[in-house]
């Protein structure tokens, strides 16, 4: 799992490997999320023990590798995939410092609120109706604001605050080794700061957090998901073209913005780098470039999209039975669709299928075209984000058809 010619490494990255010692003193644990376990003269630093369902997996792996007490765990954000994995250590006996940024203990917070949300949220996403959000949680022990450093054995570990798929990322720097963890700063896709289901996402401080930890010149870059970079020159130009990459679309929509253009047309217009786009690292096969204008519109602007009917609108089916009736009935609709799908044009589709399926829901053949057409956007998008949604739009017209719902082809690889 380490490479030191990103740039040609192969896509995806594979799904799990066995636990292995993938640098001097560092074992791996992959398993969808990349779990590292560090020997450090005083103990066992562990950094992302990674899923709730990974934890006796994570425990048994670093227990056959080294016998020495683990004194920190830290959360380098806290995600399910990163941050519910550390059970088996305690029940064991083991009583590490858990380490995380301080903003980690409000968002555990918001879990609990809103842990209803986030199952319907993770379902959709994964394609998956037995997802079940974590309740309860390892809470950190140890936190911080900006920056901390921790001396073990003589080992010194920096932590340092981070904004970019969460607000409560860090990174940790191991000067001695020059070993650099980025968490989901680096996560063998295009950055997933656009996520269509939830909460804000930082595209520009996750620049910034990428710029600052290119100038620290690490030789190793162990990253959230996806594979170790080994080689000083291969570091930088992973953690550089990500950076440009998110720079490039930041730019593009503040200026678009500024010049008092409309979301729809920001939208629209904003590209990615096409060259950046295309590498190993920063292929969209998990969020989409399109996602992070949009957050960015969020994050700037407010929720208007530009549209004056939209701001205080009629409901979606009202407006589909208008569109319906102007069109003389839904199958004109649904005929005209067909066409639209068999020429290739799915997004024009879509919204025929829409209005079809809202103006008459219990019409079969309506809800066949719903099916058909999400079916062929789900083939035809890499973004697990856009797939997530597109397949529950095709699920949904399947259940108003009597049909099974269809699950993913195979489970999701990071
Ligand atoms: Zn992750």
């Amino acid at each position: 799992m380490v490479t030191t010619t990103p740039e040609r490494a192969e896509v995806p990255p594979p799904l799990a490997v066995p636990p292995h010692e993938v640098a001097p003193d560092l074992l791996m644990h992959r398993a969808f999320v990349n779990t590292y376990a560090l020997r450090t003269p005083d103990g066992l630093l562990l950094v992302d023990p990674g899923l709730l369902r990974n934890a006796r997996s994570v425990y048994e792996a670093v227990r056959a590798w080294s016998p020495a007490p683990l004194r920190t765990a830290v959360y380098t954000h806290g995600h399910v995939d990163h941050a519910f994995g550390l059970g088996a250590f305690l029940e064991a006996g083991e009583r590490p410092a858990v380490v995380a940024q301080e903003l980690c203990v409000q968002r555990f917070r918001r879990y609990r609120l809103t842990h209803g949300l986030n199952n319907h949220i993770n379902r959709r996403q994964f394609g998956n109706p037995a997802i079940t959000f974590p309740e309860e949680f390892i809470w950190p022990t140890l936190t911080f604001r900006e920056s901390l450093v921790q001396q073990l054995g003589g080992e010194e570990v920096q932590y340092h605050a981070a904004k970019g798929e969460t607000d409560d990322h860090c990174f940790v720097w191991i000067p001695e080794r020059r070993y650099l963890f980025t968490g989901d700063l680096i996560l063998w896709v295009a950055p997933n700061c656009g996520n269509p289901q939830k909460v804000q996402r930082y595209p520009a401080e996750w620049a910034d957090a990428l710029e600052r930890m290119a100038a620290l010149d690490a030789d190793w870059l162990f990253p959230g998901h996806g594979y170790v970079v080994h080689g000083r020159e291969a570091v930088r130009t992973v953690l550089t073209d990500t950076a440009r990459y998110l720079r490039v679309i930041v730019e593009q929509v503040l200026t678009r913005l500024n010049a008092g253009d409309t979301p729809e047309a920001i939208f629209h217009a904003v590209e990615p780098d096409p060259v950046l786009a295309t590498r190993p690292y920063l292929r969209a096969r998990y969020d989409h470039p399109k996602f992070i204008v949009r957050n960015l519109l969020r994050l700037w602007g407010g929720w208007w999209d530009g549209n004056a009917a939209n701001l205080l609108p009629a409901t979606w089916e009202a407006q589909a039975r208008e569109i319906a009736a102007l069109a003389g009935g839904v199958e004109s609709v649904v005929a005209r669709g067909r066409r639209l799908l068999e020429a290739g044009d799915l997004a024009l589709a879509a919204h025929l299928a829409e209005w079809a399926t809202r103006a008459a829901p219990e019409a079969a053949e309506a809800q066949r075209f719903k099916r058909d057409v999400y079916a062929r956007r789900l083939e035809a998008t890499e973004a697990l984000m856009a797939q997530g949604i597109f397949r529950a739009a095709m699920n949904d017209a399947r259940a108003a058809l009597g049909e099974a719902p269809q699950p993913p082809a195979g489970p999701a690889t990071l």
